[in-house]
């Protein structure tokens, strides 16, 4: 298969249809093809593949983010442009000047803990990248077509995931988790052979940086030091630049990610999210979440959830996710190796490689320190304990402990607890219900009222600052399930409403009270795998 633009019409994509001339479409398009210098795509052509989309026939809007749109400087009216479904399935008919052509990156990484050789984006294309408000971000459609990286892979998306994905970047966000977003998902009635025939979908992402822990690796794994070294220097000078300044600038790269992948694992853990397929290709060097796959919010607390149907052998499960973290931050480090201790002026090459590696591995070894300590606090303080007293973490992980015996569920246990007084078991009763075994939650809600004897704060105060850290809406599977079954009988309002819903997923919105509820009997029938 070629990738001359060609190949648009032979993907069986949809005619052309004609992007207005001006309008707010046309100029978020023009936006767009302005990129700098020091762009991703500035990067040459050992980092990606330039080539157009293979747009879908009669794509039609699914869902659609204001907010995103607001972030990108994209005129909300554009949606309602005829010309919108059609350019963000990929289908660009202004003239473009190869320089500012769409892209698929090429990574490799390491998949279910072994080397995948190379990977790389097999079916998304980045258009480029729009500065707006100062921020500068990356528009990218996942699921438009082929590319040199698709391997076995057909290079679409289906409406399902897509949905998901869109559902779910925007609720990390408004979570306060640090995500990738989406823009919009479009649709088309085009067939896709999953395990079932269902239809295509794209996504179109955004996000500063789609740089992953793979990019690096894939790199490292061809010997190619000077590609890797302009890779690294490409994000310091981007999302780091102070990082110039330090003795070994590339040594300090590998000091934010373990910085910003502990940190995410905290947020995944402290509001029961699992990503499920915490492959290294999946890894954003910016410690973003990225690649909504089989992800999950937990329903009833299980530590070891495996999210993945595909997921046998229990890999990612919750309780594994922080050490699968730290793990794949090994493989970052050890393709970053070629780069650290530039500034030592050792000539034995065995001295000076035995300093590096112990350079490195001190570095990896403050995952620990970042994770645990931030953890401990954000139980605390879903708690609602101001200050850290002997004995708090002993008393968040009892409450773990019954609350897996029990199943209890995650979301809810946790907002249910700010109804507990700190006088009596009056305010006890939500939370006491979700739990089979009465007389240990009984035993745990004496221990954590004998500790609300020592909070300073008042009952209301204390509840009002965990329903900050509680969220009362995350996105449940059987939620976005009825989003994705009305969505595929063409009623797109449930994804409008779900996703409304989760912009404010700490407040009580008592019109929804039913999307904050314990899930229906059906959803523990509900399987997501690999398949998307
Ligand atoms: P994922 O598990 O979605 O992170 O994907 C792993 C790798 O497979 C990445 O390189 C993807 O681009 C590629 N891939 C997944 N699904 C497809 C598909 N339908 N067509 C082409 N490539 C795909
Ligand atoms: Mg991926």
């Amino acid at each position: 298969m070629s990738f001359s633009p060609g190949t648009t019409e032979s993907q069986g994509g949809a005619a052309a249809s004609p992007m207005p001339a001006s309008g707010p479409l046309a100029d978020f398009e023009r936006a767009l093809t302005a990129q700098r210098d020091d762009a991703f795509a500035a990067l040459g052509a050992r980092f990606y593949t330039r080539l157009p989309g293979a747009p879908l026939p009669a794509p039609y809007v699914v869902g659609f983010s204001n907010a995103v749109a607001a972030q990108l400087g994209l005129d909300p009216s554009a949606v309602a442009d005829p010309a919108f479904a059609a350019f963000f399935s990929g289908n660009f008919t202004r003239e473009r000047s190869p320089s500012t052509m769409s892209h698929a990156t090429v990574y490799s990484g390491h998949q279910f803990g072994v080397w995948a050789g190379q990977l790389g984006d097999g079916r998304a294309l980045t258009l480029g990248e729009v500065e707006h408000d100062g921020a500068r971000n990356e528009v990218q459609l996942k699921g438009a077509g082929r590319t040199p990286y698709s391997r076995m892979g057909d290079g679409r998306a289906v409406l399902r995931s897509s949905i998901r994905e869109f559902l779910c970047s925007e609720a990390m966000h408004h979570l306060g988790i640090p995500t990738t977003r989406a823009l919009t998902v479009i649709g088309s009635d085009q067939p896709v052979r999953r395990e079932d025939i269902e239809t295509a979908a794209v996504v179109a992402r955004v996000s500063p940086s789609f740089v992953r822990f793979g990019h690096f690796e894939h790199f490292y794994s061809h010997d190619d030091v000077d590609a890797l070294r302009t890779l690294a220097d490409h994000v310091i000078a981007r999302f780091y630049p102070q990082l110039r300044e330090a003795d070994d600038p590339y040594l300090a790269l590998l000091d934010e990610a373990v910085r910003n992948t502990a940190a995410l694992m905290v947020e995944w853990q402290a509001v029961g999210f699992c990503h499920g397929v915490m492959n290294t290709d999946n890894m954003s060097i910016l410690g973003l979440t990225i690649d909504y796959g089989p992800f999950g919010f937990m329903d009833g607390f299980d530590a070891n959830h495996i999210c993945n149907h595909s997921d046998s052998q229990g890999r990612y499960a919750y309780r594994m996710q922080p050490q699968i973290g730290y793990w794949n931050l090994f493989c970052l480090a050890q393709a970053l190796v070629p780069l650290f201790g530039a500034h030592y002026d050792i000539a034995d090459e065995k001295k000076r490689g035995e300093r590096v590696v112990a350079d490195a591995q001190g570095v990896l070894e403050r995952f620990k320190g970042h994770f645990a300590p931030a953890l401990e606090a954000r139980m605390r303080a879903k708690l609602g304990l101001e200050h850290e007293r002997e004995g708090d973490d002993a008393l968040a992980n009892k409450l773990f402990e019954i609350m897996h015996a029990n199943r209890a569920d995650f979301t809810l246990t946790y907002r249910h607890l700010a109804r507990v007084s700190k006088h009596d078991a009056s305010g006890d009763a939500s939370v006491r219900d979700l739990f089979l075994e009465r007389a240990a939650f009984d035993a745990w809600a004496a221990d954590y009222r004998a500790r609300l004897a020592h909070e300073p704060r008042d009952d209301a105060a204390r509840a009002a600052a965990m329903n900050r850290v509680n969220p009362k809406y995350v996105l449940r599977n059987h939620l976005a399930q009825t989003a994705i079954e009305r969505a595929a009988q063409k009623d797109f309002s449930e994804v409008e409403r779900l996703a409304k819903v989760l912009e404010r997923p700490y407040d009580d919105q008592p019109e929804h009270e039913a999307y904050a509820g314990l899930p229906p009997d059906w959803a523990s029938s509900l399987e997501v795998s690999c398949s998307s």
